[in-house]
């Protein structure tokens, strides 16, 4: 087991190469920008990469980083992952070997000493402090084996510091000068870059442990947050990614800001990715309905009221008829799995017509989850009603 995380005592416990490079990046990229747009350097194209090196950054971290190399959602074929590992090396926050290792650790050991950015130490113990404070631990190849068994994640580790720095200082810096903007390249497009990439993916460590909604559980801090998914390219949804970490969405429902999900499923079409891992719609529901019924019980005892008969019988109807939309998707996905084991073995065109009409009645038993989950909903509110 690793040391439990704490802040060192004095100025020796403190890393300063990182210190010194968090605090004078955002020094150096927010008055040289201020400069380069005040003295007549500012130029549009140089603007524009700024976003787009900050977005293929950002997805180099929550797509590769993250989903990819820490939580193996989805399987990337050779070219991707090592576009995905160059991207998210420009980041400049670390190896994937450490960054995996390290958030692993978080969710392990959530809300404890031994997360590396445990929230418990407050906000900015968990956005910054925390790589103030980081011991530099060598990476142990029998905590990540996955990863130490890749040549590309030990190639990336070993040459870290010139990969960050051909990736996010000198390509940048090069297309600039290309257009006579080299200044707006360094300060722009490189440091400035680097601190928004910096304090996006900080803020999910912070923010998405502080701020917003629980809808999947309570027993760890992490939240689902709008703000921070938008910064992040989708990784806000914090609650369902620390409840079901193995799937590749972190917005699981449709119409939520995930641009990763998406670049992760359109890589698929392609085929450059495959297995792409979601956790089953029964079992999400499931655990939104268990979090639906403590909300309310916790309710319901805070009013010391008891529910009328009435409310009681359409909550208990309503329950019910999600629990059979839950059990009914059960039944389908064991048969779609005995379909898909039979397929393995001998493909033929009745199994595959099974299992496209297996697909077409689990995408209606979902939507069937949702609206028996909706008039749950409705109940609940009823009988709040009925009590207030
Ligand atoms: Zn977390
Ligand atoms: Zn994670």
């Amino acid at each position: 087991m690793h040391e439990p995380y704490r802040p060192g005592r004095g100025l020796s416990a403190v890393n300063w190469p990182t210190t010194l490079f968090l605090i004078i990046s955002p020094l150096a990229g927010i008055a040289g920008t201020a400069w380069w747009a005040m003295s007549g350097h500012f130029n549009g194209a140089t603007l524009a990469l700024f976003f787009a090196t900050w977005a293929a950054t950002a997805m180099g971290i929550t797509g590769g980083y993250h989903r990819l190399f820490s939580h193996r959602a989805y399987t990337a074929k050779g070219p991707l992952r090592v576009l995905l590992m160059l991207c998210g090396g420009a980041a400049w926050e670390g190896s994937c070997l450490e960054w995996s290792r390290d958030h692993r650790r978080h969710h392990k050991y959530v809300d404890t000493d031994h997360d590396p950015y445990n929230i418990g130490q407050g906000f900015w113990w968990a956005h910054v402090l925390w790589l103030v404070y980081n011991r530099k631990e060598a990476v142990d190849p029998a905590e990540v084996p996955d990863l130490w068994a890749d040549p590309l994640m030990r190639f990336e580790h070993r040459f870290y510091p010139w990969i960050a720095t051909v990736t996010s200082f000198f390509i940048p810096i090069a297309v600039c000068a290309a257009w006579g903007d080299p200044w707006g390249g360094l300060f722009v497009a490189s440091t400035l870059r680097i601190v928004a990439n910096h304090h996006s993916t900080f803020l999910i460590n912070s923010l998405s442990h502080i701020a917003g909604s629980q809808p999947y559980s309570d027993s760890h801090s992490a939240r689902d947050n709008w703000f921070t998914a938008l910064l992040t390219f989708g990784e806000g949804y914090h609650n369902y990614h620390h409840e079901f970490a193995s799937d590749y969405r972190n917005g699981v429902r449709a119409y939520q800001w995930d641009p990763t999900k998406w670049l992760i499923w359109s890589c698929s079409v392609l085929g450059m990715a495959t297995d792409l891992k979601r956790v089953a719609a029964e079992k999400v529901a499931a655990k939104r309905l268990e979090m639906l019924e403590k909300r309310l019980a916790e309710k319901l005892a805070r009013r010391r009221v008891p529910l009328s008969v009435r409310a009681e019988a359409a909550l208990e109807q309503a329950r019910g008829q999600v629990h059979q939309a839950l059990n009914h998707a059960a039944r389908l996905r064991k048969e779609q799995h005995r379909i898909l084991a039979q397929l393995r073995q001998n493909a033929s065109a009745e199994l595959t017509r099974a299992l496209a009409e297996l697909k077409e009645k689990l995408k209606q038993a979902e939507r069937d989850l949702a609206s028996t989950l909706a008039a749950w909903q409705v109940a609940a509110q009823g009988a709040g009603r009925a009590i207030a």
